[in-house]
Parts: structure tokens; sequence; C-alpha cells
């Protein structure tokens, strides 16, 4: 089984990701656009024992309840206390699956693309928070 490095941008939160995600998506919701920073997020979602996190400091990673996605989920969003990086997502209705934001996994990430490519055509195409998410 492959194992795939991840980390936060200041290194403090690191994650050991064991196989390949059961899950990849891109969300356009407002929610996953203020938490990433970006127009879209990239996601990767894995089964919770799939992945093993590490902080430098007991209580670095910082999580805060996201009531206000479309999917109408309340997302629990973890993110690095000292750099701010994103680099959890979990919800309550899915409480066996752990979701990681592309962008913070280590190498190369061919094999982490969603199908589709095309993102932006208009916001009637654009893919939303799910349960996944
Ligand atoms: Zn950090
Ligand atoms: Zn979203």
């Amino acid at each position: 089984m492959s194992v795939t490095s991840a980390s936060c941008l200041c290194g403090a939160v690191k994650l050991e990701i064991r196989g390949d995600p059961r899950m990849k998506n891109l969300c356009h919701c407002s929610s996953c656009q203020k938490f990433t920073g970006g127009i879209f997020g990239s996601f990767a979602a894995y089964a919770v024992e799939q992945v093993t996190f590490t902080e430098s400091e007991p209580d670095v990673l910082k999580t805060y309840n996201d009531t206000t996605p479309e999917s109408g989920s309340v997302l629990r969003r973890s993110f690095c206390g000292k750099c701010g990086s994103p680099v959890r997502i979990q919800t309550s209705s899915l409480p066996d699956a752990l979701v990681v934001p592309v962008g913070v996994i280590d190498g190369d990430k061919a094999g982490l693309q969603t199908p589709g490519g095309v993102i932006l055509q208009g916001q009637g195409g654009l893919g939303r928070c799910r349960r996944e998410c």
C-alpha cells in the first residue's frame, strides 16, 4: 500500500496517508471558497483509518464547526493554528470519512485530480458541497 505524506504550510501539522482516496471532488460552495481561499476547494476523501495526524504541539490543530455549507451538514473544518492551512474536513453524517484538501498533500498530485478537469463554466455548472465535503 502506498504511503503519502502531507503537511500544513509551516509543518506543525503532519499527515500520513495510506492508500488511495475513496473519492475526489471539487467544491465551489461559498463555505469552501472561504475555507480554502480559492475559487474552489480540491479535496480527497479517505476512510478515517487511512490517515494519521501528528501535531508538533498538542493544541495546534484547530477546528471550526461550519454550519453554513449549502449541503445543510455541519462540517468540522480543521486547520493549523500556526499558519492557517486547512488540513481536514469531517462531518457527523459520514463519521467514517475524512476529507483532506489536496493542496497539503506532498509530491505528485496527478493521481488526485478530479475527473472532468474543467472547473469554471458558470454558476449553474459548479459543483457543491455534498455530504462527503
Ligand atoms: Zn501550520
Ligand atoms: Zn463546499
